[in-house]
């Protein structure tokens, strides 16, 4: 039993708000704060005085090095150790740290996906601190948060555009909160609380698996004649060994000052969810970041697995990351809370219909922040939200946009303004029985929850856009109001003709149903099905624009960044593919062939001892095994082949498109044979563990 109370361990391993203010002179930690809270630039001789005080801490906790931890195009974070240590003259040796060395770092990072952006002339990049968000220990290394950028300013991260956009978000928003009276507001800042799904198996059975040590999935594997049909393992209670993981994981988490809060058994059988207590969105970003790394390491002391693919096991759910998010002032106060008064009641609904407006406008964007490989398998799949983009406002809500719409009800800053009765917004459900669960993004009560990002998957991109796309809405209105003879008179007609205007985007029934599909057709709604679909969404000419007008992200950054994506896919196609072959080559096929070979032995020789009998269906059954040995061995033939032929292609787009529309199908053709087969093959001599064995060994 672990006896040790929380609040002693508490944020233990991060350089935070107590550590500063204990270790920092007083003016240098009011002008830092200045920064974290309120945005305010930088002063370089701030950042001298942090990083000695940065330095001590470390030093005392037993850290040697430090690196500028950063969050490269690959979706997880990179880092470089240095150590503290530097010669001096005397042949002894000082432990130094700089505020230039805090400030700006130079990593190798000649061979990170960089889309084509860093010729290699100037392959060194550089990482720059985000004061923003704290720096921590992590196995005796001082981890300090960076962006990283090339030397000629180009992006190569998720955290750069990330930060920008949370900036243009601010400057908007804020404007569109002073024109609503409330001049008292330094800062807005976007929140998000992402919740993390994941599965947890025995690491023995999942070192005998090529499959998901390759690609993190199963590629092949019959159904358990047991899966999640009988719901007994959501909210079910945690078994032993799971529970020790989910409590030493939550203590780790703890140290990094990482509010861990819920956690709970999934739908599918071995599958769990860790959700956080919401932060501003860049902390989120790192935290979910540090979360996952964590999540494996303490899987592996507890010899377990942690799996963060999308989709390791067919037939059940597989793992998304709900990203919940909102904004809020830096007092606290939700923008995204309906108020209590008519004024802030007409200001919730403006910033309703700006994210209404956002989301129906760039429908492509907020898809393609999603599209992976891995994620492939879940969207649109009957368990997780479909590709079509769409918004859940709950009936209540909708009706009440529907009367402005049609003008039954007025919104106003005045009491009397508000017609019909309805003075107040009612409080919406925050609770989550009568929730809707198939939508892809859902306004639950005080913020949206977006679903539709994979497990695996950075929330950074997602966020980026997010912000973007609503900065922009906000910009719109802004413009319009700020220049309004008559605030009132506009900001009614904003709110009337948005929801107007966007509401073929709002789609409270049910998203897995054949009619959305049909319906959402009819709307116009966009319905980018995979990977390769989505990507072309950042290289049009109107998201073009959008980035480069909040100077988010450059054209040419962009174009680099479709290159990143279809590389990615490629890639990942491209291993699965090899990693199936080899599978099938390896140990399917052989195993197959040599217990055909004992059974048809063991055949004759109980037939030249049991002269009277047919043995026909055992004879049987080695023919039909002969044949899906025989089938087996054309389709991976065959899909060997179709990779082959995809490498004499020099255009990256086109080979995409070939391992989405050849390779994809055929592996799947593969899988379904070897399935069948699978069935018929003793578990003895079935090469490696089969579903029942991973989905219930622990
Ligand atoms: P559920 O599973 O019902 O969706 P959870 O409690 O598991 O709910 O997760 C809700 C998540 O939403 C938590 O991470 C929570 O911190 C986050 N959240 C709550 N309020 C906000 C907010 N204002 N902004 C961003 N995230 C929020
Ligand atoms: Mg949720």
């Amino acid at each position: 039993m672990n006896t040790e109370k929380v609040s002693n361990y508490f944020g233990s391993q991060v350089f935070g708000d107590d550590a500063m203010r204990e270790s920092l002179p007083k003016d240098v930690y009011k002008a830092l704060k200045d920064t974290i809270r309120n945005g305010k630039d930088l002063d370089l001789n701030i950042a001298n005085a942090v990083a000695h005080a940065m330095k001590q801490w470390a030093l005392e906790k037993g850290a040697t090095h430090y690196t500028h931890w950063f969050q490269p195009m690959t979706g997880i974070t990179a880092e470089k150790h240095d150590s503290f240590i530097t010669p001096t003259k005397d042949g002894k040796m000082l432990l130094s740290f700089s505020g230039k060395e805090l400030v700006k770092g130079e990593p190798d990072a000649s061979s990170f996906p960089s889309g084509g952006l860093r010729a290699t002339f100037e392959a060194r990049g550089y990482t720059a601190w985000d004061p923003t968000s704290y720096a921590f220990l992590k196995d005796e290394t001082l981890c300090i948060p960076t962006a990283f950028c090339s030397y000629s300013g180009a992006v190569l991260d998720k955290k750069t555009p990330l930060l920008r956009s949370m900036e243009q978000l601010k400057k908007q928003a804020l404007r569109i909160v002073k024109l609503f009276g409330h001049d008292d507001v330094i800062n807005i800042i976007p929140t998000v609380g992402p919740e993390q799904e994941y599965f947890l198996i025995d690491k023995k059975l999942f070192n005998k698996r090529l499959d998901l040590k390759y690609t993190g999935r199963t590629l092949l594997g019959a159904r358990p004649p047991k899966g999640q049909e009988l719901d007994d393992h959501y909210f079910g209670n945690l078994k032993p060994r799971v529970s020790a993981y989910m409590q030493e994981l939550d203590k780790e988490l703890w140290k990094l000052g990482i509010y861990s809060k819920t956690r709970h058994n999934e739908v599918s059988p071995s599958q769990h969810e860790l959700a956080p207590v919401f932060t501003t969105t860049n902390i989120a970003c790192d935290h979910n970041q540090i979360t996952m790394e964590i999540m494996k390491k303490v899987a592996d002391k507890h010899g377990l697995t942690c799996l963060l693919h999308e989709k390791p096991f067919a037939g059940v759910n597989g793992s998304g990351k709900h990203n919940n998010f909102s904004l809020s002032t830096e007092k606290g106060v939700n923008l995204l809370e309906p108020g209590d008064n008519p004024k802030d009641n007409a200001q919730f609904l403006l910033f309703l219909v700006s994210i209404v407006k956002a989301v129906d406008e760039y429908q492509d964007l907020l898809r393609a922040s999603v599209a992976s490989c891995g994620n492939d398998h879940r969207l649109g799949a009957n368990e997780a939200p479909p590709a079509i983009v769409s918004m859940f406002l709950g009936d209540e809500l909708t009706s009440i946009l529907e009367d402005i719409s049609e003008g039954r009800i007025a919104v106003g800053v005045e009491k009397t303004s508000m017609v019909l009765g309805v003075h107040v917004l009612p409080d919406f459900p925050k609770d989550t029985t009568d929730r809707n669960r198939t939508s892809p993004l859902a306004f639950t009560g005080n913020k949206f929850e977006f679903r539709m990002l994979g497990s695996s998957m950075s929330v950074s991109d997602t966020n980026t856009i997010i912000n973007t796309i609503i900065a922009k809405t906000l910009k719109d209105f802004a413009d319009k109001l700020e220049n309004a003879d008559d605030f009132e008179l506009e900001m009614r007609n904003l709110v009337k003709t948005t929801y107007k205007n966007h509401k073929r985007i709002v789609f409270n029934g049910n998203n897995y149903s054949d009619e959305w599909l049909k319906e959402a057709s009819k709307r116009g709604l966009s319905n980018l099905d995979s990977t390769v679909k989505s990507v072309s969404a950042f290289s049009k000419e109107k998201n073009i624009e959008l980035f480069e007008e909040f100077g988010i992200l450059t054209k040419e950054e962009l174009l680099s960044r479709c290159d990143i994506m279809f590389e990615t896919y490629e890639k990942s196609m491209n291993i699965e593919a090899l990693t199936l072959i080899d599978i099938i080559n390896r140990q399917i096929l052989p195993s197959c062939q040599l217990y055909m070979g004992d059974l048809a032995k063991a055949l004759n020789e109980t037939k030249l001892l049991v002269s009277n009998i047919s043995l026909n269906s055992s004879i049987n059954k080695i023919k039909v095994i002969a044949n899906y040995i025989e089938n087996l061995e054309i389709n991976i033939n065959c899909l060997n082949d179709l990779v082959n032929t995809i490498k004499s292609n020099d255009n990256l787009e086109q080979r995409a498109f070939s391992f989405y529309e050849n390779v994809s199908p055929q592996m799947e053709r593969v899988r379904i044979i070897c399935d069948k087969l699978e069935l018929l093959i003793p578990r003895s001599v079935w090469p490696m563990p089969n579903y029942g064995d991973l989905l219930y060994s622990v």
